[in-house]
C-alpha cells in the first residue's frame, strides 16, 4: 500500500483507515515513516525551504486541541485573550524590522 502510494497511487480512506489501525505496531509505523521520508525526498529532494511571511494572530483562543498553534490557549483559560491593537502593531513593527 506504501508503495503503491509512493508511485502516485491516490490513498483511499479505507486504506488510510488500515494505516492508521496499524500505527501502534511498530514495524508498520517505521514504515509509514521511512515512506514519508522517501515521499518528501522524491517531492522535494534535499531542499530546506523557508517563508518569510509573518504570521499574526489577532487572538490566541482556541476551542479544538490540533495543537498546531503552540500558543493557542483554551477559553477560560488565564492566559486565553484577544490581542490589543498595540500588540498587534508591536508584530507588524518587528516584522518590519527583520525584513
Ligand atoms: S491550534 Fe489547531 S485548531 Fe487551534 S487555531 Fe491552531 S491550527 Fe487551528
Amino acid at each position: 500500500m506504501l508503495a503503491r502510494t509512493l508511485d502516485g497511487e491516490p490513498l483511499d480512506r479505507v486504506s488510510a483507515g488500515k494505516l492508521v489501525a496499524s500505527l501502534p505496531d511498530p514495524n508498520i509505523f517505521e514504515q509509514i515513516l521511512e515512506a514519508a521520508a522517501e515521499s518528501k525526498r522524491r517531492g522535494k529532494g534535499d531542499i530546506v525551504t523557508v517563508s518569510k511571511n509573518i504570521f499574526i494572530p489577532l487572538t490566541n483562543l482556541c476551542r479544538d486541541r490540533c495543537s498546531y498553534c503552540t500558543f493557542a490557549k483554551q477559553p477560560g483559560t488565564p492566559d486565553a485573550h484577544n490581542y490589543e491593537l498595540d500588540e498587534v502593531a508591536e508584530a507588524v513593527c518587528g516584522g518590519v524590522k527583520t525584513g
